[in-house]
């Protein structure tokens, strides 16, 4: 990053819906950066983008799903922007599919999957409870190692057993733990500037109860927040850092989803429930996410490429651009970078502002509007809002 605010983007278009709605992403982060420097010129903020090959496409032409090239590229940027990657149809000679994504993952080593799960005004939830219009929580998912863990360690005895292992370690656990207090602590902090006393409440979602490697997991949860509050004056209160077996809490987050603030759980259960979180506010098209590690992130939609709807300008676009705004306020509280901070709550804004009045309504919840009816709308809002730089 230069003195002006320079950040190399990678970007990864990858296959099926991921180019479509990757291209009105990165415009409205031009877009917002452009209405940024408009009021706070001191410091240009500007993104450098770059296209790097990846995906079920990539493998089919390179015979390589993740060239290094692309890896190394990617290493280098100060941030990713992932869409959707892999098809069905294509695949290795295992039969297993193409994931590049969740390599990347690996090779970074990108422990904390941060996904929010926000009610967007305007957009209907499935819950007919008025208090569905004020879901707010984050889930966050361990993201290299529980049942994801053992890449090439599935055995299979013969063809009349199959075997897999979850891993569950304390070095990783307690940056996982770490990065969930600190998002709490945030969170805390911000509605606390907002004027609002709501307390953080953390949750630990795991199956201790059976499994040893999570009663480990749940004794890891509890230092982390020891050492939370012993290092932060107590800011958190304890009584509102607790645990929920993941069976209890799918039952939870569908009967009363708004009480939950920030949640934190092992791969495969985070894998589950984020897609349960998507449902609550609309789909997996107002789903984005964020993989998180020590020296990279990845910011993406929770959904796959879709490749059903690909190709004809029906999928929803909305969470890959709030993805584009999660990378923006990853890259402003990195870097100390107002402009990033700014450019991201101006992103946010604009497609809350677009769906608010209720006349946007995507195909996925039966209505008629298309890819670019949301791109239009969110585009008018972050050309005409206010930016306040106070
Ligand atoms: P993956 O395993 O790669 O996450 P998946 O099997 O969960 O993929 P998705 O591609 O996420 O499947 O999508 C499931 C279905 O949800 C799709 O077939 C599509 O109909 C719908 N869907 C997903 N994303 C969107 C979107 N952005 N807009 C509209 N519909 C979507």
């Amino acid at each position: 990053m230069s003195s002006s605010d320079t950040f190399d983007i990678a970007i990864f278009d990858g296959d099926g819906i991921g180019p479509e709605i990757m291209e009105p992403c990165c415009e409205l982060l031009h877009l917002a950066c452009t209405r940024v420097n408009e009021f706070a010129s001191e410091r240009t903020l500007t993104l450098n983008m770059q296209s790097l090959a990846a995906g079920a496409a990539a493998y089919q032409h390179h015979g390589d799903a993740l060239p290094r090239a692309s890896l190394e590229a990617a290493r280098k940027a100060d941030a990713i922007l992932l869409s959707a990657m892999g098809d069905p149809a294509v695949r290795y000679p295992d039969g297993t599919e193409i994931t590049p994504q969740i390599d990347l993952r690996f090779e970074l080593a990108l422990y904390a999957g941060l996904r929010p799960v926000r009610s967007i005004p305007g957009v209907p939830s499935p819950l007919a409870d008025p208090r569905a219009t004020h879901i707010d929580f984050v889930l966050v998912r361990e993201s290299i190692e529980g049942l994801f863990a053992p890449q090439g360690l599935s055995k299979m005895i013969g063809d009349e057993q199959a075997e897999e292992t979850m891993i569950i370690t304390r070095a990783i656990s307690e940056k996982l733990f770490n990065t969930t207090f600190a998002l709490a602590q945030r969170r805390h902090n911000d509605r606390r500037a907002k004027g609002n006393s709501a307390q953080a409440r953390i949750t630990c979602v795991d199956k201790a109860n059976v499994f040893p490697a999570f009663a480990f997991f749940r004794k890891l949860f509890y230092e982390a927040s020891t050492r939370h509050n012993q290092n932060n004056n107590a800011s958190l209160s304890a009584a509102l850092i607790d645990h929920a077996y993941v069976d209890i809490m799918s039952l939870n987050l569908v009967c009363h989803p708004w009480d939950y603030d920030v949640m934190v759980t092992e791969n495969m259960f985070g894998d589950i429930l984020s897609d349960l979180g998507a449902a609550l506010i609309g789909g997996m098209g107002y789903a984005p996410s964020a993989d998180i590690g020590d020296n990279h992130a990845v910011f993406q939609p929770c959904h796959g490429s879709a490749p059903d709807i690909a190709g004809q300008g029906l999928a929803n676009p909305t969470a890959m651009f709030l993805s584009g705004a999660m990378m923006l306020d990853w890259l402003a509280d990195k870097h100390d970078c107002k402009g990033a901070a700014l450019a991201a709550d101006l992103l946010v804004r604009a497609v809350d502002t677009a769906f608010a009045t209720g006349e946007l309504r995507t195909i996925e919840l039966g209505g008629q509007s298309k890819l670019n009816d949301v791109f239009n709308a969110v585009r008018q809002q972050v050309s005409a809002l206010n930016i306040d730089v106070s």
